[in-house]
This record gives C-alpha cells, sequence and structure tokens, in this order.
C-alpha cells in the first residue's frame, strides 16, 4: 500500500465568491464559523444577548428563525445590537422573506421552491437581488419530497432536489447563491457535497445535520465536516449541536484550527498520561484549558505528564509544563527555561503564556 506523507491539505475548491454583510465566503476568503440562536427571534433583548455571546466566542455569522412576521420585524433591532452579519431562516412564506428584507436581513437560508408559487419566488428573488442579498439553498436529508428520485441514493436526491432549486434562482438571473447539503448521516453528507461541489460554482455551507449532544455530535460533525474541508470543500461551517450555540462554535473553531485553516485563540497540547505521571495531570489540564478561555490570540501551549519525555514530546508548543513529582519544568519551543514546585505549576505557566 501507498502511503501519503505529504501532511498539507489539498488546495481548496474555489468558488465564486458571495458576501454576506460584511464577510467574504468563498473565492479563496478564509472558512467562516458560522451558528443559529436557539432563543425566540421576538424576544430582541435574548437574542442580542446570545448573539453578543457568540461574538465573544467566534461566531461570524448567525442565523436565526423567522417563524412569524413579529420575529422578521425583530430583525430590524436585532441587527441594531450585533456586529455580525444576520441570516434570516425562512419555510414556506415568501411575505416573511420579504418582510426580513424590509428589516435589513444580510442573508437567507430558504428553499426557494417551498415559499410560494412562481410569481411569489420572483417578487423574493429580485428583492433581494435588488439588495445584493444572498440566498442559502439548505436542503436537508430529512426534509426531502417523498415521492421524487425512486431508486436513487439520499445523497443522489439532495444533489438533485439542490439543483433544482439553483437551477430556479439562476433562471430569474440570480446568482448571490449558496448550497448546503446535510444529512446525520456522515458517508451520505459526504457524497452529496463531493457530487455537487463539481457541478455548481457556488460556495458551499457544510455540517452534519441533527448531530447529537456534544459528546457524539462533535465527534460526528468533526469527521464529517474535518472530512470535506481535507478534501478541499467548504466555505462556511456549523457544527450542529443540541446545547448552547457558543458549544457550536467553540467546536467548529476546534475543526478549524485542527486542520490549519485558521487561527483563533489558543491550542493546548496535553499528554494523555501514563505510568510514569506522578501529578493529577488531568485537573492540571482542565484549570489550563479554563484559564486559556479568557486568552484571545494564538498560543500553543502543553501541559505534560514527565519531565523526561515532556517537552521532547510537544517541541512544537510554544510554552509548556512538563510535570514531574513535586515540581516540574517550564518550556518554551522545547527547551527548559525554568523549574517551578507543584504547587505553582498552573500560575507559573499561564504567567509564561501571558508574556508570551
Ligand atoms: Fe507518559 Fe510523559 Fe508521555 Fe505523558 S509525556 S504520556 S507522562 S511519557
Amino acid at each position: 500500500m501507498k502511503i501519503n506523507i505529504d501532511t498539507k491539505i489539498p488546495s481548496r475548491r474555489v468558488s465564486k465568491q458571495i458576501q454576506i454583510g460584511g464577510v467574504k465566503i468563498g473565492g479563496g476568503a478564509p472558512v467562516v464559523v458560522q451558528s443559529m440562536t436557539n432563543s425566540d427571534t421576538r424576544d430582541i433583548k435574548s437574542t442580542i444577548r446570545q448573539i453578543k455571546q457568540l461574538e465573544q466566542y467566534g461566531c461570524e455569522i448567525i442565523r436565526v428563525a423567522v417563524p412569524d412576521m413579529q420575529a422578521a420585524a425583530a430583525i430590524k433591532d436585532i441587527k441594531k445590537g450585533i456586529k455580525i452579519p444576520l441570516i434570516a431562516d425562512i419555510h414556506f412564506d415568501y411575505r416573511l422573506a420579504l418582510a426580513a428584507l424590509d428589516s435589513g436581513v444580510d442573508g437567507f437560508r430558504l428553499n426557494p421552491g417551498n415559499i410560494g408559487d412562481s410569481a411569489q419566488i420572483k417578487q423574493v428573488v429580485l428583492a433581494a437581488k435588488a439588495r445584493a442579498v444572498p440566498i442559502r439553498i439548505g436542503l436537508n436529508a430529512g426534509s426531502l419530497p417523498k415521492q421524487s428520485g425512486a431508486g436513487k441514493s439520499v445523497a443522489q436526491r439532495m444533489v438533485d432536489a439542490a439543483l433544482a432549486q439553483v437551477r430556479l434562482l439562476e433562471s430569474l438571473d440570480f446568482d448571490l447563491i449558496k448550497v448546503s447539503l446535510k444529512a446525520f448521516d456522515v458517508p451520505t453528507t459526504i457524497a452529496a457535497y463531493q457530487d455537487i461541489a463539481d457541478k455548481i460554482p457556488y460556495p458551499l455551507h457544510i455540517g452534519i445535520t441533527e448531530a447529537g449532544t456534544p459528546r457524539t455530535g462533535i465527534i460526528r460533525s468533526s469527521v464529517g465536516i474535518g472530512a470535506l474541508l481535507y478534501l478541499g470543500i467548504g466555505d462556511t461551517i456549523r457544527v450542529s449541536l443540541t446545547a448552547a450555540p457558543k458549544e457550536e462554535v467553540t467546536a467548529a473553531w476546534e475543526i478549524l484550527k485542527s486542520l490549519n485553516l485558521r487561527q483563533h485563540g489558543p491550542v493546548l497540547v496535553s499528554c494523555p498520561t501514563c505510568g510514569r505521571t506522578e501529578v493529577d495531570l488531568v485537573k492540571l489540564a482542565q484549570q489550563v484549558e479554563k484559564e486559556l478561555q479568557k486568552i484571545k490570540k494564538p498560543v500553543k501551549v502543553a501541559v505534560m505528564g514527565c519531565v523526561v519525555n515532556g517537552p521532547g514530546e510537544a517541541t512544537d508548543a510554544d510554552v509548556g509544563i512538563a510535570c514531574g513529582k513535586g515540581k516540574g519544568i517550564l518550556f518554551r519551543n522545547g527547551k527548559k527555561i525554568g523549574t517551578v514546585q507543584a504547587e505553582d505549576f498552573l500560575k507559573a505557566l499561564m504567567a509564561e503564556v501571558n508574556k508570551f
């Protein structure tokens, strides 16, 4: 078996660039982190509070549900209280899309085919075009028309359905398009995105839908989103979790950092512990992780469980500590810079991190 030892990410698919608010999507722009609020959009204060918290965690585009006219109207005030672009999630009623546009929304997630008849779709698309507001065609495996594509795979049916929606928008001379094809099943999702990536020039929003609670949902999303990004596919990402949206944003950034696609705050390296470990390294690593959440700049920090192998095993860390019985050594770039007593492990390491 031939083993590929090239560790570089293959080149990314270059899509047509669109812009949502001030954020560039596709066309070589960095992969963008998205999330969705779970507050009632009509509750303007709560929604602003949640979005501002997500901004702190690094959310770059936010989506809100727009189930009725009151929610569509609330977008106007919500936008006044936030910094990042806002996307309206709309189904079944073209009037909600028009109202969201009037409220100054930056983008849509909708399926043109399910928001009205052809005259109503045209009205929405022309209004979006006039304001240069992009539309994401968001297909989910669970909401495919039941009767369509007999004998075809779910992935193929998602691609066919998305292409039909894309052609509909193109027929109205609209090309500010983004597409997503999400399924719970990871291989289905990957197959669908791989197929459509070659068929359309537009940016792709990627994710695994209904991925679950953080423990399994982050793994499922990381496998699916990670595989696609490694194949060069994906311009925006969302990790969909049954959890507070800030967990989605944190997980999304970890995926991007894992693939060296973007830098965002610190990276923690910690050893798995073994029979040589003579301190409570799990506790120390958790304490360090908590402290690092306060730091916004990129720095790679290592917490290692023995003074013999620790520094060597974390040579690419910027700053680290290798803990032995009663004392440990601080190191920078794998080189020893001092010795500290056990009670000072956390304090000394964080002082060095802050200096760095
Ligand atoms: Fe074991 Fe030391 Fe490696 Fe940690 S760094 S896993 S304690 S050998």
